[in-house]
């Protein structure tokens, strides 16, 4: 069976979904591999590093194959290609894609979406969500240091002592504790908050101080956070208020899945930092953390400067597709047997990412969103 690794077309993408490293992986069980020419060149990963690896470097990739990798979704055009019942894996944000899941149904393939792969334990090889919050938590930090006109360590010099970057992380989930770990390595004084109460524990285990609020704790299902009613949310704002204006650096990472990332710092509370301070805000492609931030943007609020993120696990393409291209391996490999790939709706990991299988919508929301 022919496995087709997609040459990224949407704007900004830099990422590849399989990188050389995992080409044997595939082979070893009896795949073929083909990748479009290019594919891999935004991560700095050539056709010849593909080849060396044992994969085919074919413009017609996509003609007949059994299954696409992608990072983003496919275009409705490149479903056609495919052999009929083939299977898709890619990142498939289904409220904005509905033209393509009426494609893939249509077609009888079989489209799974990384984002859907159920968060249990079995599954963290799988964790595309986590792997990508991972790089984009990094990122943030080393963003905002370059922006910082100050310091982050503490520095005793001869000339005098520079006191540590104070950084404030709202969201303390993947992308958050990546950054509470980074801002320390670089010698900051870090704090941070979470509605979570169990993110308190992993907050402080990373050297930094958890800020409490006289808040209820709004703990959900499977861990996550629920939203919160506008009143909490109010509160929730006055009482980080202080925290931020004390803060040379605020990173921002809440969200609450399948909803608007909640607005948790108002354009006053921005405006009240110091000036030369930096805002990172990470949710900014799901509404934003914080009032006024844009994505893929730096604004200037007050004389704070509020960098708005966009796909920001792609602006470190190289070692981003490395992580993700093992969570669609792992998965592939969890469908594979004699040399094909066979979807088998009994694990709860296949049946949770799939969306659209043998002319049907598998994933309930998404055929509400059909009607
Ligand atoms: P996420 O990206 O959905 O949210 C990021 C963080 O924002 C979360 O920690 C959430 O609690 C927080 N948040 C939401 N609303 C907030 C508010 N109003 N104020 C402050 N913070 C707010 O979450 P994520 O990072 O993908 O995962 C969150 C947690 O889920 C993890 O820390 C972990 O406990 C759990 N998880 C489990 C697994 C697993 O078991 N395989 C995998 C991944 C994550």
């Amino acid at each position: 069976m022919k496995i087709a690794v997609v040459g990224e077309t949407r704007p900004g993408e830099r990422r590849v979904a399989l990188v050389p490293g995992l080409v044997s992986r595939l082979i070893e069980v009896g795949l073929q591999v083909a990748v479009e020419p290019g594919a891999g060149a935004a991560a700095g990963i050539t056709d010849d590093d593909y080849r060396d690896a044992g994969a085919e470097v074919d413009a017609g990739a996509l003609a007949g194959a059994g299954v696409a990798l992608s990072v983003q979704p496919l275009a409705a055009r490149q479903v056609r290609d495919l052999a009929p019942n083939a299977v898709t894996i890619s990142f498939l944000p289904v409220a904005q894609e509905l033209e393509l899941v009426r494609a893939l149904r249509d077609a009888g393939h079989t489209a799974l979406a990384m984002e859907l792969v159920p968060r249990i334990s079995r599954a963290q090889s799988m964790d595309a969500l986590s792997s990508q919050a991972f790089v984009a938590g990094y990122r943030a930090v080393l963003v905002a240091a370059e922006r910082l006109p100050r310091f982050f360590p503490l520095s005793m010099t001869a000339s005098g002592t520079i006191p540590p970057a104070r950084v404030l992380v709202l969201g303390a989930g993947v992308a958050g504790l990546q950054a509470i770990a980074t801002a320390r390595r670089l010698g900051a004084v870090v704090r941070a908050y979470d509605v979570r109460a169990a993110s308190a524990e992993e907050v402080r285990s990373l050297g930094a101080e958890f800020v409490e609020l006289e808040l209820p704790t709004l703990e959900g299902a499977g861990g996550y956070a629920r939203e919160m009613t506008e009143e909490r949310s109010r509160m929730q704002r006055e009482l980080l208020a202080p925290h931020v204006a004390d803060a040379d650096v605020l990173i921002t990472t809440a969200a609450v899945p399948g909803r608007a990332a909640p607005m948790l710092v108002t354009s006053d509370m921005v405006a009240a930092m110091r000036p030369g301070s930096v805002v990172v805000d990470l949710a900014a492609e799901s509404g934003g953390n914080v009032e006024g931030a844009k994505p893929g943007e730096e604004v200037t609020i007050g004389e704070v400067s509020v960098w708005g993120g966009q796909n920001v696990p792609s602006q470190l393409a190289a070692q981003a597709s490395q992580l993700y291209a093992t969570n669609v391996v792992n998965l592939l490999l969890l469908m594979h047997s004699d040399g094909t790939v066979t979807p088998d709706f009994d694990d709860e990991i296949v049946a949770g990412a799939c969306v659209t299988h043998a002319g049907e919508v598998r994933h309930a929301p998404t055929r509400e969103l059909l009607g």
